[in-house]
Parts: C-alpha cells; sequence; structure tokens
C-alpha cells in the first residue's frame, strides 16, 4: 500500500488504472481512459484541463444536459425529506412519476421501477411469463428478439441481446430467447421497395413464431429503432406490422425505451412515431437524465389484472431493493419538467433534421456508405467500398474517432455486423444542445 503523500503525485491517469475496472472498453496501456471531471451542458471537461463536446451524451443519457442546478436541489431536498422507501411500501414521488408517465404515454400502465435499462427488461420478461402461466397459457416463454439489438448486460437481457461478440464468453446464458434478422434498409436486396423489405422481414418474425410452435412463445422484445446495434431505422410498417403478429398470435409486446424514450427519436418515446400501443415498455437512461439511477417496467393495466388475484402466488415476486429510490424519482420528475419547460423532444427532433442536413455533404466521401438518423440520434455508416458495402475496417473507424477526439467531439461507435465489426458512428448528443454545440458538432 501506498502512502497518501506518495499517492498524490502518482498521475490519476495511473492510479485508475490501477484499480478501476473499466466498463467494455480493452486494456490501453497507451491511451487510458479519461478522467472526467466537470460538465456543463453539451460539453465535458478531463482531469487535464481538455474540454469535449459529448456527442455521445455520456452513453446516451445525459438528454437534458450537464450541470443541472435543479436535479442537484430535488435530489438534496428529497433525500432529506425521506432518503428511502422500498418499492413494497411507496413514496410521493414514486406516485407522481408514474402518473406522470402515464400522462405521456396517454393512456394506463402500471409502472414497476427499477435501478437500469437491464433490470427493466429483466422484470418485463418475467412479467411476461408469468402473465401467460396466469392465464391459463402455460407453455408459453419464449422471447423473440432481434439479431443485432442489445437489451442489457444481464444473463436474460444478455440472452435478449443479439450481439454475439458480446455474449459468447458467458454462455450458457438464460434460455428461450430466439433471434431473427431486423431491417437493415442500406443493405436490402435489390427489387424491393424498403417498405416491401420491412414487411418481409417481419413476415419472417412471424415465421419463426410459427414455426417455434406459437403456443410456445410469450412475448416479442424490440426497440422502436435498434440503437447499440447500428441505428437501424425501420419503416413505420414494420413496427406496425409487429404489433399486429403480437396480436395475432397472443404474445405480449415489449418495447425498449431505454435509448428511445424521453425525447431521444424527436418524440415522448419512439413508438410513438408508428402509434403502436406496447404491452409493455421498459425506460431508463433519458428517464433521469443519468442523473440518478433509475429505470421503469410499464405494464399495461389488463396485464396487470392477472396479478391482481387474491390466490397464492399470484402477485409478481420480484424485488430490488434501491429501484424506485425517491430521489431518483424526484429527479426524474424534475428532468421531465425541464424537457417539457424547454421543449426539448421538439427541439430533438428539429436539430436531428439539421444534423442530418449537415452531414449531407460526408455522403460524397468513398467511405461513407450512408448516413441516418431520428431525432437527435444518427449514424454514419463507414464502409471500406461504396459498391460492396464491405463496412470499415476497425482501424479506419479507431482512427475517425481518434480525429474526432482530437478536435475535441465525442463520438460513438457501435455496429456488431454478421462479420462482428462495429462500424458505425454514433452521435447522439444532449437534447439542450445550443445552435453553436451544433455548429461545433458539423
Ligand atoms: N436496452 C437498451 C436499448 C440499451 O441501449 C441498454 C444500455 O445501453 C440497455 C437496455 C441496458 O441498460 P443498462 O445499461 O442501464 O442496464
Amino acid at each position: 500500500m501506498e502512502s497518501l503523500e506518495t499517492k498524490k503525485i502518482v498521475p490519476l491517469e495511473k492510479r485508475n488504472q490501477r484499480v478501476v475496472w473499466p466498463h467494455i472498453s480493452p486494456y490501453r496501456e497507451k491511451n487510458p481512459p479519461m478522467i472526467v471531471e466537470s460538465g456543463e451542458g453539451s460539453w465535458i471537461e478531463d482531469s487535464n484541463g481538455n474540454r469535449y463536446l459529448d456527442g455521445m451524451s455520456g452513453l446516451w443519457c445525459v438528454n437534458v444536459g450537464y450541470g443541472r442546478e435543479e436535479l442537484a436541489k430535488v435530489a438534496y431536498d428529497q433525500m432529506l425529506q425521506i432518503a428511502y422507501t422500498p418499492m413494497t411500501q411507496s413514496h410521493i414521488p414514486a406516485i407522481e412519476l408514474a402518473e406522470k408517465i402515464n400522462e405521456m404515454l396517454d393512456d394506463d400502465y402500471m409502472i414497476f421501477y427499477s435501478n437500469s435499462g437491464s433490470d427493466a427488461n429483466e422484470v418485463a420478461f418475467k412479467i411476461a411469463r408469468q402473465y401467460h402461466q396466469q392465464h391459463g397459457d402455460v407453455n408459453r416463454y419464449k422471447v423473440v428478439s432481434r439479431y443485432r439489438a442489445y437489451h442489457g448486460s444481464s444473463m436474460g437481457a444478455l440472452a435478449a441481446t443479439g450481439q454475439a461478440l458480446r455474449k459468447y464468453k458467458y454462455e450458457p446464458l438464460s434460455s428461450g430467447f430466439l433471434h431473427v434478422a431486423p431491417p437493415d434498409n442500406y443493405r436490402k436486396p435489390e427489387g424491393l421497395t424498403v417498405e416491401q423489405y420491412n414487411i418481409q422481414k417481419a413476415k419472417e418474425l412471424e415465421d419463426t413464431i410459427i414455426w417455434e410452435q406459437k403456443e410456445t412463445v410469450a412475448a416479442v422484445i424490440m426497440e422502436p429503432l435498434i440503437t447499440g446495434g447500428g441505428i437501424l431505422i425501420p419503416h413505420h410498417t414494420y413496427v406496425q406490422e409487429i404489433e399486429r403478429i403480437c396480436r395475432r398470435h397472443g404474445l405480449l409486446l415489449i418495447i425498449d425505451e431505454v435509448i428511445c424514450g424521453f425525447g431521444r427519436t424527436g418524440k415522448a418515446f419512439g413508438h410513438q412515431h408508428s402509434g403502436i400501443k406496447p404491452d409493455i415498455i421498459t425506460m431508463a437512461k433519458g428517464l433521469t437524465s443519468a442523473y440518478l439511477p433509475l429505470s421503469i417496467t410499464a405494464v399495461r393495466k389488463d396485464i396487470y389484472e392477472a396479478f391482481k388475484k387474491e390466490e397464492e402466488n399470484c402477485h409478481f415476486r420480484h424485488v430490488n431493493t434501491f429501484g424506485g429510490n425517491p430521489a431518483a424519482c424526484a429527479v426524474a420528475l424534475k428532468n421531465i419538467e425541464i424537457m417539457e419547460r424547454e421543449a426539448l423532444f421538439e427541439r430533438s427532433a428539429k436539430l436531428g433534421r439539421r444534423l442530418l442536413d449537415d452531414l449531407e455533404e460526408l455522403k460524397n466521401h468513398p467511405n461513407v456508405g450512408d448516413i441516418r438518423g431520428l431525432g437527435l440520434l444518427a449514424g454514419i455508416e463507414v464502409v471500406e467500398d461504396k459498391v460492396t458495402k464491405e463496412p470499415g475496417s476497425s482501424e479506419r473507424v479507431s482512427k475517425l474517432i481518434a480525429d474526432c477526439k482530437a478536435r475535441g467531439l465525442i463520438i460513438g461507435r457501435n455496429g456488431e455486423t454478421v462479420a462482428g465489426q462495429s462500424n458505425i458512428l454514433a452521435l447522439c448528443p444532449p437534447l439542450s444542445s445550443t445552435d453553436e454545440d451544433m455548429e461545433f458538432i458539423s
């Protein structure tokens, strides 16, 4: 053990590398993770005084930007009022937030609180299975998901995830999760319109349900658009068709709004672009703009009926200690209030259109295959060859990201194509970004 004095003279990066295990990143001796010290608006500052525009809103989550005093204040006040209540009981911010979410969804949902997006999806899977059991459909347990989708890091949510590289070293994961290919409009076959191709993809999902024997399938889970797997934006008929398929075969439709929710796509929730009514909706990230951890599994009231029976064991036997923490709920409420007051959903739609316009000229670049986006969420697909659409090499994509960072802009990287390549650059700055911020990005 080093003395306090010795510690002080060792650079922070070194101290960090000795004791803090970074999430998902490979070990990088030469390029250690930066230590972020402060943030204001869309900008963050590291321990060496470098400023960056955070074009990823952290991990797609700081929707209202950094340094919001109101959020800190409301958390402070709530902690003094009542710091903790288990959700076997309830508290005022939990009630008010649940009411607010229902208002935003314009429907009647029961709100189950947890801590993270993964938790919220685990809850959704458990509720879907138990619902069918208590409804007399005792064999329905399978969940259909899509390749390339990310639904979380815990064993069930990872099983639902359709990205092999994230999974194969941890298998076997929870069983009963199936995957089908999502529409990838940039790579659709010649001769089909986007709509025809999307309907074909929905049909493939339906075929999977039928081949698996539909009486064994409990639910479909999907994001309104695949975010982390490459910003794949389906035609709205695809989403509507999936809803119809779920209804036709008695499956629950779980919509993962962990990234798309709270204005990211230019509406309160991503599924509102297609006018569907999901059975279960999961939310996290933008719910509190990540100022405190909180997630929600919103479940339609008629599904909740199956859990209201007085019989033994009909209730949902699930608890987590921190879910629905009063300060986190109070922060979520204030966060939504800020978004409404500053019209950030509308701003997301407006800035998103501007971003796509600004990026338009990049389309002429020989290594830019596609540019797509919805709301303040954009993807640039890097290719080696525009004709063959061969995904951009790892070196090329890494260099682009490093170049942006050297110029003060943090951008993301995702994709997870069949070949395991992450060749899509992601841009998703805070919804509160100023016009000057957008100027800086472009
Ligand atoms: N669902 C989606 C679509 C996500 O992008 C993520 C995280 O990035 C999750 C679920 C899991 O959320 P968390 O990291 O809070 O567990």
